[in-house]
């Protein structure tokens, strides 16, 4: 396997803790939970892993700037603002929606780590991407633009990794579960799956596309990050598992199944679900026990991924309603 550079800004190993009164509550499997939500940088989450590979292959590029892009609660661009902040790096960000007047949530932080914002329609968002890129490169700010949800293969190898740090804390849950959106984390615990030989099952909760269209984008991304590694691995949509059935209202629509997962979580764990990615992962992980999908002697584990400063968002208000 090929080592490729990479910066220390992640509290790592994240904890694995056992999520008891969940368990108890739901009358299922063993429930427990990784606390990625707990990465460090900048109130945590599963981007801070892969920037950990993208920012050190960025000055490792000579970049003095870093351009990204994502929707306007992005923890993506928050914790790329953060770690963009860390480094000494310009950090420009492409929010797809209006101008807000009185930022919140993640917002709110991409604003207090000085990142540059431009707003985009979901129509224009690839364009002005290109163009704000094309006149970094010509003004000569060396950027270096970090793709949607930092799923390159660059950013995927940081959860190969993360799954090794999971086989080396003597965890092996029969299965895993995380929300999935871009497909650099499922990725890259898939191919971290096949490098370390973790056998139990990986399943993706899409936030927003049908299980085809994240599938093949998990497939195509596993397979070019093994060849990115050195690594003489292929991935078929045999080897992805992806669950499109709680996609409730859509992306960033919190709907009922979502505030009910973020509720129990929080009342039985003192826990913190997001309302757009681990909500509606959680909602799915629930009813997936309610369904009988697994045994009273399995070991689920909840991979946390973060979303923490989204339930700070004002349209999120009714999180406790
Ligand atoms: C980005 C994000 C995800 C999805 O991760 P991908 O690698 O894009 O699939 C899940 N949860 C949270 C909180 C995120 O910010």
């Amino acid at each position: 396997m090929r080592q490729i550079p990479r910066i220390q800004i992640a509290h790592l190993p994240t904890p694995i803790e056992p999520l008891s009164r969940l368990s108890a509550y739901l009358r299922g499997p063993h429930l427990y939970v990784k606390r990625d939500d707990q990465t460090g940088l900048a109130l945590g989450g599963n981007k801070t892993r892969k920037l950990e590979f993208l920012i050190a292959e960025a000055l490792t590029n000579g970049a003095k700037s870093i351009i990204t892009t994502g929707a306007l609660q992005s923890n993506h661009c928050r914790q790329t603002a953060a770690a963009s902040a860390r480094f000494g790096l310009d950090c420009t960000l492409i929010l797809v929606g209006i101008p807000d007047r009185s930022p919140s949530g993640n917002l709110l932080l991409d604003h207090l780590f000085g990142a540059k914002i431009l707003w985009a329609s979901p129509g224009e968002q690839e364009s002005l991407l290109q163009k704000t890129y094309h006149q970094a490169v010509e003004d000569g700010r060396s950027p270096y633009l970090v793709p949607y949800g930092g799923s390159s293969p660059t950013g995927a190898a940081a959860y190969a990794y993360a799954m090794q740090e999971m086989i080396a804390q003597e965890f092996h849950p029969d299965w895993i579960i995380f929300a999935s959106s871009s497909g650099g984390t499922q990725a890259g615990l898939a191919l971290g799956a096949r490098i370390f030989g973790y056998k139990g099952n990986l399943l993706g909760i899409s936030v927003d596309k049908k299980a085809e269209e994240l599938c093949s984008q998990v497939v195509s991304l596993a397979t070019e990050t093994a060849k990115f590694l050195d690594l003489p691995f292929t991935f078929s949509s045999l080897d992805v598992l992806v669950d499109d059935a709680y996609l409730g209202d859509g992306y960033g629509v919190m709907g009922k199944m979502e505030k009910e997962a973020i509720q129990l979580f929080a009342r039985h764990e003192g826990l913190i679900l997001d309302p757009v990615y681990t909500g509606k992962a959680g909602a799915g992980l629930i009813n997936l026990i309610q369904q009988g999908r697994f045994t009273k002697d399995e070991q689920v584990l909840f991979w946390h991924t973060g979303g923490t400063p989204a339930i700070f968002a004002d349209r999120y208000q009714d999180i406790i309603g």
